[in-house]
């Protein structure tokens, strides 16, 4: 069965990643209003109702925001982990006991044909996570709002087929840019966010043959722009002796713009 992956959106507006295997469907993050999220799954072909779960990287409302809206409506679990859930429940609503379910870091978590494995990423969260998802012989990882790069996350990122990972932000771009200093400090800092510099070394450092699918995610809206962020991250990896556009594609995963499914 063919594995499809899908970035409904990805930036600090809201985040919301689909995978399917096929018979499995599930989304990473739920970061949009439901009615948005509803639409844009409708819009490559998914019925709402056929979500499997949601599961949530951390609390910020970039990533939480229609979850509660579309457990209720469609009866969907929601996985996240255990201060993850103290930190949104007021925020996301009731969510029936059925639906609600834990997750712990480093264990591997099944829905139907799918393994799931939640990795602790560094971030001004609570409990944050990136998670990796195996799956007819496939392995999928998202990781944003990394604040510094650790060996956890290259040790669960690496031998992925498809990979979104965070290339939140042009260093000068954001230390020129309008934001006050305590955000831009909060931003460059070890539990902020991941710059394009620091994504193309990471991509370098994880690369293999099985990688055949980077998406850039979680841009900034003022310290950063798509071109900006290929521009930076392929000229890293042309550095380095890695081809693009044969085996291995590229692309940025736009700000409130529906990507193009992958399938393989
Ligand atoms: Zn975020
Ligand atoms: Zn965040």
């Amino acid at each position: 069965m063919a594995i499809k992956f899908c970035s409904i959106a990805s930036g600090s507006d809201g985040n919301c990643i689909f995978v399917s295997s096929g018979s499995t469907k599930i989304l990473i993050d739920s970061g949009l209003s439901g009615i948005t999220i509803q639409k844009s799954l409708l819009g490559i072909g998914v019925e709402p109702s056929e979500i499997d779960a949601i599961f949530i990287t951390h609390e910020h409302k970039d990533h939480i925001h229609g979850a509660g809206i579309l457990s209720r409506r469609f009866s969907i679990p929601i996985y996240a982990c255990e201060q993850t859930w103290f930190n949104m429940n007021t925020f996301i609503g009731p969510i029936s006991e059925k639906n609600k379910h834990y997750i712990y870091r480093q264990e591997s978590c099944f829905i139907n044909d799918m393994k799931i494995v939640p990795f602790e990423i560094p971030h001004d969260a609570i409990s944050p996570v990136g998670y990796t998802i195996f799956t007819e012989g496939c392995k999928i990882s998202v990781a944003t709002d990394i604040g510094h790069i650790t060996d956890t996350i290259k040790q669960n990122i690496s031998d992925s087929d498809i990979l979104l990972i965070e290339s939140n932000h042009d260093l000068d771009m954001l230390k020129n840019g309008p934001y006050p200093y305590v955000l831009k400090k909060r931003i460059m800092g070890g539990f902020g966010h991941l710059s394009n510099d620091a994504c193309g070394h990471l991509l370098v450092d994880i690369m293999s043959e099985k990688l055949k699918y980077i998406f850039l995610g979680h841009l900034s809206r003022e310290n950063n722009n798509p071109s900006l962020a290929y521009k930076t991250v392929s000229s890293i990896l042309t550095e380095n002796n890695i081809d693009i556009g044969g085996n291995l594609q590229l692309s940025v995963a736009n700000r409130g713009i529906v990507s193009l499914p992958v399938v393989i």
